[in-house]
């Protein structure tokens, strides 16, 4: 065989064998199903080939690094697929925080005999590519072969939205883009912010304040707010709930909600979303102890937020919305209870940052909530019927109902106030759009709720009997921040009627 064709059986080999090994694991978990399923499952698995093909043929290009890059490729993607696999865990900015975070202990509990088996074997199948490419001496045409791997791995990386969304979550790109997202994450925490002006004007002396920030969960789908399926039962029977059922969301998506909810951003002064510290640092100069505890990632919109918190707890940090693998929102539960014993101080906030209703539904419903059938079973959207979706999205409210009542029933004997806001809606099918982002009416009108306590109607009849009064007003969800400093009687500097539930007027 001459060298011409040596080289590309050579390029083809560690594509393949490097696809199989380290991009296909990531999709065992995916739900595919029926033949259409599979297809698109095989479809996704090739194109992201593309781009092993690429790295392929720059890592074997010169023999000296392909030397050196090949067992270094094949040592790190053993690893990253071995966690993959048996702990459905996937490389991400929270992950890489946690691990930084971890005494040594804990992360020798997880290198197992397997995984030490199964790095070995890539080691030794890289240093026989090695073998090869050290056979076939200098490549042919190199600069042209250089040029044009380079050229399809830029059009695989960066030329379709969707495909770099996806090629970004696999390996080696989710590796340098984690890194780099954790090094910028750490960088924005030093971003000067401002402190919001608040004063005391009736503060309790003790109180728990729990905020939980929901994940497209909208309004009309809560049977508190009339929709006709039994989708909040615990809710409905748990007296002190007020639900609202008329409140508006400019922003669509995660990254642009959240620091829009927790801090005094309105549509006036946008732009205290990136200036503005949040009601955590308000509450904590107060004498709050604080706590994050999290279902989602580090955003990069919101991490200061995170870090404005004395406690932080991820249950779910090796999770991102690109693991089909269940998780759910009570185990954040489990985290707070945990704290809640270990924590006695006077004063506490809580923020729970819930998975709730993102997609893929199904994998944030635990089985008794499992209520509707039957469920969606693709991960490609328009792969599902559309009532097995709304089946299973309306599943993920009763998910939500049992989380936040579970959350509730751990502060019943308290002086106590517990909000929940989702962060936008869900399109749901109305004019062919589905899931969020894309700015349709649907998305615009989380559910919201409030819960208070016997002990807190007790020592604020005020604020419970305008809360009652104010349930249907319509408000946006700019109220957050204002309502959750008035409920424990202080007001921030801008406040009014329009954005304060417990004002009476
Ligand atoms: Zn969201």
């Amino acid at each position: 065989m001459n060298r011409h064709f040596s080289y590309l059986w050579l390029v083809l080999a560690v594509a393949v064998w490097n696809t199989l090994c380290f991009i296909v694991p990531d999709f065992f978990d995916s739900p595919s199903d029926g033949w259409k399923g599979v297809v698109t499952v095989v479809f996704y698995a090739a194109v992201l080939g593309i781009g092993q093909l690429a790295i392929a043929t720059l890592l074997t290009l010169n023999r000296y690094v392909a030397a050196v890059c090949l067992p270094l490729y094949a040592i790190a993607g053993a690893a990253i697929s071995y966690y993959r696999v048996a702990f459905h865990a996937t490389l991400n900015p929270a992950l890489i925080d946690a691990t930084l975070h971890t005494n040594m202990g804990t992360v020798a509990g997880v290198v197992s005999w397997q995984i030490v088996v199964w790095v070995v074997l890539q080691a030794v199948v890289s240093l026989m590519w090695v073998r090869w490419r050290w056979r076939i001496g200098s490549v042919p045409y190199l600069w042209a072969v250089l040029l044009c791997a380079a050229g399809v791995f830029a059009a695989w990386y960066w030329g379709h939205e969707r495909l770099h969304r996806s090629a970004a979550q696999r390996y080696p790109m989710h590796v340098i883009r984690s890194v780099s997202e954790y090094v910028s994450l750490q960088r924005s925490l030093n971003l000067p912010r401002q402190m919001p002006q608040v004063k005391p004007v009736h503060p309790a002396d003790s109180l728990d304040i729990v905020m939980i920030i929901g994940e497209a969960a909208r309004a009309d789908h809560l049977s508190l707010n009339g929709y006709p399926r039994p989708t909040c039962p615990r809710l409905a029977a748990r007296p002190n709930v007020i639900s609202l059922p008329h409140i508006y969301s400019q922003h669509t998506h995660t990254a642009a909600s959240v620091p829009h909810i927790l801090t005094p951003a309105d549509s006036l002064a946008p732009q205290k979303a990136h200036t503005s510290r949040s009601f955590i640092a308000c509450l904590k100069q107060q004498g709050y102890s604080s706590a994050w505890i999290s279902n989602q990632d580090y955003g990069r919109t919101y991490t200061s937020f995170i870090y404005e918190a004395d406690t932080i707890i991820f249950p779910n940090a090796s999770k991102t919305v690109f693991v089909f693998h269940p998780w759910y929102d009570l185990d954040l539960v489990t985290a707070l209870q945990g704290l809640t014993e270990c924590q006695d101080g006077p004063r506490r906030l809580y923020v729970l940052h819930a998975i709730g209703s993102h997609w893929f539904f199904n994998n944030h419903v635990p089985d008794e909530c499992a209520h509707f059938r039957p469920v969606a079973t693709n991960r490609v959207i328009t792969q599902n019927d559309s009532a097995a979706i709304i089946n299973s999205y309306d599943n993920t409210i009763v998910s939500t109902d049992l989380f936040v009542d579970s959350v509730i029933s751990l502060f019943t004997g308290r002086n106590a106030i517990v909000f929940y806001l989702s962060d936008h809606g869900e399109s749901l099918g109305e004019n062919g759009n589905w899931l969020h982002a894309a700015g349709a009416e649907a998305t615009k009108y989380p559910a919201a709720l409030v819960w208070y306590s016997d002990k807190y109607a007790q020592r604020f009849p005020d604020k419970v009997a305008a809360l009652k009064e104010n349930r249907t007003k319509h408000y946006r969800t700019d109220y957050l921040f204002y309502s959750i400093l008035s409920a424990a009687g202080m007001e921030a500097a801008g406040n009014s009627p329009s954005f304060d539930l417990f004002s009476p007027e």
